[in-house]
């Protein structure tokens, strides 16, 4: 899916989202042509990332590209290895795959520095995905209990283990990893969404300071 980037500019106190600077201002009209901004527009970093160049990760893709990441669509989980292959698990087993993950909202799982653990990186996950527990013959897929997820979830608690780390449960993984990024990748769809169909998402100026994307309470800011 081609994906235009979003930026943000400032203007008679809103927050102005669009696919790029226009000539004028949606809301009150001024030119901005020779004119400087109040503010200089900034991009507004994307959530998503190519899997098969973010190594040793746990990735979520979205197995409809035309609804993704809207809430409604399918998700799909995987943890790459150090030169961007993508394990995961599915009815027919364990597949290794060095494509398909260009769109992935991404939980990187191992600092740069830890340099013993990303030497054994590819053996750990080669080892594990080979366990009979995900081969299809002796264990059957199950979609709410033996299935991608739990494979990655269980493969994270595995690396744990090694580094004498407690396990997660699906609970705190999820609060705590994974959903605040998969949230705010459905802003940023409905973002490019509202941007596709009006070319402006308008919302009143929240007044912040970085270059995050919107926050929780842009829809309900009212005043
Ligand atoms: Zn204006």
């Amino acid at each position: 899916m081609d994906q235009k980037s979003v930026i943000r500019l400032s203007h008679c106190d809103k927050d102005i989202y669009c696919f790029f600077v226009p000539d004028q201002c949606p809301e009150c009209g001024v030119s901005f042509s020779g004119k400087r901004l109040e503010e200089a527009p900034v991009s507004v970093p994307s959530p998503f990332s190519n899997g098969h160049k973010e190594p040793c990760a746990f990735l979520v893709t979205s197995t409809d590209v035309l609804r993704d990441f809207d809430g409604s669509s399918d998700l799909h989980t995987g943890i790459s290895n150090t030169s961007g292959t993508v394990y995961s698990y599915t009815r027919s087993g364990v597949q290794r795959e060095s494509q398909g993950w260009e769109r992935c909202v991404c939980v990187p799982l191992v600092h740069t520095h830890m340099f013993s653990l990303r030497s054994q990186w590819d053996q750990y996950l080669e080892q594990f995905s080979s366990a009979h527990t995900w081969d299809p013959a002796s264990h059957s897929f199950d979609e709410e209990s033996h299935n991608c997820y739990s494979f990655s979830l269980m493969f994270i608690n595995c690396v744990l283990a090694t580094q004498s780390k407690p396990a997660l449960s699906k609970d705190e993984f999820t609060r705590s990893f994974v959903l605040p990024r998969i949230k705010r990748a459905s802003k940023y769809m409905m973002l490019c969404r509202e941007i596709s169909q009006n070319h402006f998402y308008i919302v009143d100026s929240t007044h912040r300071d970085s270059g995050q994307g919107p926050s929780e309470d842009d829809d309900s800011k009212n005043k």
